[in-house]
């Protein structure tokens, strides 16, 4: 089977994707110096998570699966979404992240909240082709706890659950998961296209 290339460098991300595509051989952009920074000017998940993956694809020539995730909160009328990374102002600085977010909810009744993530799947001469989209529905809490997961995982609280994601085990987290979900719909066709490859 030909390897898999997951454009991405948050390791988070990469920790979940790899426990939930066993089987796969699965490279990071780490090991790939040749894709260049992608600048995620897209409004939607969709068209982030398809730059990242056909830029990873163009420049290694590899199939490559491209993430665009994060929160999306009722009340902040779906904020901070495709800016999850980035809300507080530097990308990936998940303890500013948090604090913001739970500022932007004090006193706030309303908690609702999703997790949203959308893959794309590139060919290696870098064509979509698939995508797949997957939620967690859930809510945030006023105080951390746990210290698993990544993100805002110590705030959000899945539906159904009385732990936020970040108190769960990792076979927890993925069973109910937005990447598990999406990633579970790829699958048939993630192994489909690897295998022929
Ligand atoms: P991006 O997809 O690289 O733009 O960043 C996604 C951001 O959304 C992450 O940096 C986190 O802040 C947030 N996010 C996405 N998925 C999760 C998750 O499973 N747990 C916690 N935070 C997440």
């Amino acid at each position: 089977m030909s390897p898999l290339l997951l454009a991405s460098r948050n390791r988070g991300k990469l920790r979940e994707m790899r426990r939930l595509l066993p089987g796969f051989t699965l490279e990071s952009l780490d090991q790939h110096p040749e894709v260049p920074e992608v600048e995620e000017t897209g409004t939607s998940f969709e068209e982030n998570a398809g730059l990242k993956a056909v830029a990873a694809a163009r420049a290694s020539g590899l199939w490559s699966l491209g993430e665009d995730s994060g929160l999306e909160v009722d009340a902040l009328g779906g904020a901070p979404g495709v800016h999850s990374a980035r809300y507080a102002g530097a990308h990936g600085d998940d303890e500013a992240n948090n604090q913001k977010l739970v500022a932007a909810l004090s006193g706030c009744r309303n908690r609702g909240a999703r997790y949203v993530c959308v893959l794309v799947l590139a060919n290696p001469k870098g064509e979509r082709v698939a995508t797949a989209r997957g939620l967690s529905e859930g809510s945030i809490t006023e105080t951390a706890a746990g210290g698993g997961g990544f993100g805002y995982d110590p705030y959000f609280i899945p539906e159904g659950k009385a732990r936020t994601n970040a108190e769960l085990s990792p076979d927890e987290k993925d069973a109910i998961s937005h990447r598990g979900a999406a990633l579970r719909r790829l699958l048939p066709i993630l192994a489909q296209h690897l295998r022929e490859a």
